[in-house]
């Protein structure tokens, strides 16, 4: 298998669910979004994370594995616009080792806890050699808000939640120092925290989805260029984003600079930043722009316009455009 799109198109071939109707979305979109009274949506998402793929004991303390553990599946409810409500957690351990234990569990339930979600049930099994940790959330919507991939037009504008790469530098500067998170320097601290600790966007989704602004929104999860190809997947459109717009952190170009690293690549194929990528009408520009500021008091970030075709480019100051489609994180082709 060469690509995890590959492989979710060959399961999709023996998928026929399409008659049942209370489905209203299944594979292919953040979660599965089920009919629950005519009103209101019920989310299903589900998460695997595997030692030495998705995480390194090395250097992840087990309380914020479990934090992550959550957030990756509670981003994806944040994507649809929706709050979570309960959760299942499987684990199969190589051996279990009961201190390790305590401090993931209380680092899962407290990220559920600030979220307002109940564990509700799983499964622990042996495993032979990795650790691997399965999580599903569920979580509520109201129809007529629930925001899909598949919502986007010629002219839209794209949007970001928040600056972009922090996660993969973490990563990386986790790989060269193998750091124990009290032995990080305070300058990166912030990046560290993107890898070890992201926090999903559950408030700024919710605010989204029912601001009739926001009409395709979905997580970043596998890095700006792989995920955008998605959602213009899903909409049958193409992506063309300017570089200057990237919204990119000091901190980060620091650490491109000091690791001699390639900032750019880290913003667009990295992967794990759990912001939001979302679009809404141009004209909406500065009504979207003003209610997040309102809200929050923070910033979002314009990168760029859906267009008409296929695939996700990158312009650059200089006038050069160079197609990006599909150049993130993929589980299959990755080394
Ligand atoms: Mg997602």
């Amino acid at each position: 298998m060469t690509s995890e799109r590959e492989c979710i198109n060959r399961i999709l071939h023996y998928v026929q669910n399409h008659d049942r109707d209370y489905l209203i979305k299944g594979i292919g979109d953040d979660c599965a979004v089920l009919n629950k009274d005519g009103e209101n949506c019920l989310l299903l998402t589900t998460d695997t994370l595997v030692e030495g793929v998705h995480f390194d004991m090395a250097w992840h303390p087990p309380y914020l594995l479990g934090r992550k553990c959550a957030a990756v599946n509670l981003s994806d409810i944040a994507a649809m616009g929706g709050k979570p409500s309960t959760c299942l957690l499987s684990i199969a351990f190589p051996g279990l080792v009961p201190a390790w234990l305590d401090d993931f569990i209380s680092g899962f339930t407290s990220i559920l806890n600030e979220y307002d979600t109940l564990l509700v049930g799983g499964d622990t099994v042996k495993s032979r050699n990795d650790l691997i940790i399965s999580v599903t959330v569920t979580g509520e919507g109201s129809r007529k808000q629930i925001c899909y991939r598949s919502g986007a037009k010629p002219g839209d504008l794209i949007w970001v939640s928040g600056s972009l790469g922090n996660a993969a530098a973490g990563l990386e500067l986790c790989r060269r120092y193998q750091f124990q998170p009290d032995e990080v320097p305070d300058k990166w601290q912030v990046l560290i925290q993107a890898h070890l600790d992201p926090e999903p966007q559950i408030d700024l989704g919710r605010v989204l989805a029912s601001s009739g602004f926001v009409h395709a929104m979905m997580d970043i999860s596998d890095g700006l260029a792989t995920d955008l190809a998605h959602l213009c997947q899903e909409s049958c459109v193409g992506a063309e984003i300017q570089q200057e717009l990237l919204p990119v952190s000091k901190v980060l170009e620091n650490a491109a600079m000091e690791m001699n690293a390639e900032a750019l690549d880290w913003m667009l194929k990295g992967g794990e930043d759990y912001h939001l990528l979302f679009v809404s009408k141009a004209s909406d520009e500065q009504k979207l722009r003003q209610l997040i500021s309102d809200t929050f008091g923070r910033e979002i970030f314009c990168l760029g316009r859906i267009i008409e075709g296929q695939g996700v480019f990158l312009c650059k100051s200089g006038g050069e455009r160079q197609e990006i489609t599909y150049q993130g994180y993929d589980h299959f082709s990755a080394q």
